[in-house]
């Protein structure tokens, strides 16, 4: 057999993308905003090409952006990074992630994910010879059972890969859940890759955990962060990651040959703008508004739902309505009634069908109106 990944099909983003676009469907399914990021962010990419930031940044990101990313861990979670060695901008958190793995983990080496699972952990452990070992989140409140996780751990554990604020659940760890990570990895080799993409998106007055409020487990951990996420341009395609010095060598040793570096005009406009940290700081409101417009647009739906608490993303039960298996009532949601979601089943090898459907409110108000109205009508 030719193929390194015989079951890996189209992602589900690409495919229910692609039903939207067909059928003229309202499109709440893959992740992105339908209205345009801030103005001056693109007046300073615009400027950095103007001005010459046209060739290869350094290999690890461009010094100005990587000092305002330290600055941003110092002012949010009073942790250091430190920008020389501790932090590398990379294609998206995709890129990121994919590095981490590929750095550690070795053939039959076992790595620990939570289901459901964002989708790219899974092929990029496999492409690296390793074994994925899952742990199952219950619908409809997502928690980790921690037992489970020591009973599968084993002398085979590479990696520990976690998400929180989690996609495709909009749930969040608490700092017990990251204190029982601490424990369970204290004194063992394994490390922890962290994917913080939604971490300025939490509701509620919630904070969110990132493994560097813990020393114990920040010494062993990735965080993948996404400017996609943040700044509303998912299409710019950059993010960073950062760990301790040492593990960041082994980082960079996939990264300089992977892709080297990434685009210079788009960091060194990121660099500028996130001199303040306003930029970032407003986020979570922003995105509280919106999903508690949603909310309270469909609550006399026949949708069931808790309210997400972090991520732009709220998941809706649809068991009252129908026993339809999730893929096809997303596409048949999309076809019929002119609305696109995302099945949850895919982040679960399409085995597991809860009845539930991700929704993502980054939309315009009226996006998420017209999405209500047919909601409304189910
Ligand atoms: N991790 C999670 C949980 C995501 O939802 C996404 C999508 N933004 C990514 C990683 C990838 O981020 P990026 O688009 O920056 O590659
Ligand atoms: N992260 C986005 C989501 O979960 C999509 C990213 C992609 O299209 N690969 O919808």
């Amino acid at each position: 057999h030719l193929s390194k990944l015989p079951n890996i099909e189209t992602t589900i983003f690409t495919v229910m993308s692609g039903l939207a676009n067909k059928h003229k469907a309202i499109n709440l399914s893959q992740g992105f905003p339908n209205f345009k990021g801030d103005q001056k962010l693109i007046d300073l990419v615009s400027k950095a090409m103007n001005s010459g930031y046209n060739q290869y940044a350094l290999m690890p990101g461009n010094m100005q952006l990587r000092e305002a990313i330290a600055k941003k861990f110092d002012l949010l979670y009073g942790s250091s990074y430190h920008p020389e060695s501790e932090i590398t901008i990379t294609a998206g958190a995709t890129q990121a992630i994919y590095d981490v793995i590929t750095a550690f983990v070795r053939a039959d080496d076992e790595v620990i994910i939570l289901k459901p699972a964002y989708d790219c952990y899974e092929p990029s452990i496999r492409i690296n010879g390793g074994k994925p070992v899952s742990i199952q989140l219950e619908a409809p409140n997502y928690q980790v059972d921690w037992n489970e996780v020591a009973q599968k751990m084993s002398s085979k554990t590479k990696m520990i890969i976690i998400n929180t604020p989690h996609n495709p659940s909009g749930t969040i760890f608490s700092e017990a859940d990251m204190l029982k990570l601490q424990e369970l990895t204290k004194n063992s080799n394994i490390i922890v890759l962290s994917d913080e993409v939604y971490e300025h998106i939490v509701f509620d007055g919630e904070k969110h955990q990132s493994v560097c409020l813990f020393p114990d487990l920040k010494s062993r951990s990735f965080i993948t962060a996404s400017f996609g996420k943040t700044f509303h341009n998912t299409g710019w395609k950059t993010g960073y990651c950062c760990a301790p010095k040492e593990l960041m060598e082994e980082f960079q040793k996939i990264h300089q040959f992977n892709v080297f570096s990434v685009n210079h005009p788009v960091q060194k406009g990121l660099a500028d703008y996130m001199q303040d940290p306003n930029t970032y700081l407003g986020l979570s409101e922003f995105f509280q508004a919106k999903r508690d417009l949603f909310l309270n647009l469909i609550k006399d739906s026949r949708f069931q739902f808790k309210p997400s608490q972090g991520t732009y993303f709220q998941v809706l039960d649809y068991s009252k309505i129908t026993q339809e298996y999730d893929v096809d009532y997303a596409k048949r949601l999309t076809i019929e009634n002119g609305l696109a979601s995302i099945p949850l089943s895919v982040f679960n090898e399409n085995k597991l069908d809860n009845k539930v459907l991700r929704f993502c409110f980054a939309k315009t108000d009226e996006t998420l109106k017209q999405a209500a109205d047919i909601l409304n009508n189910i």
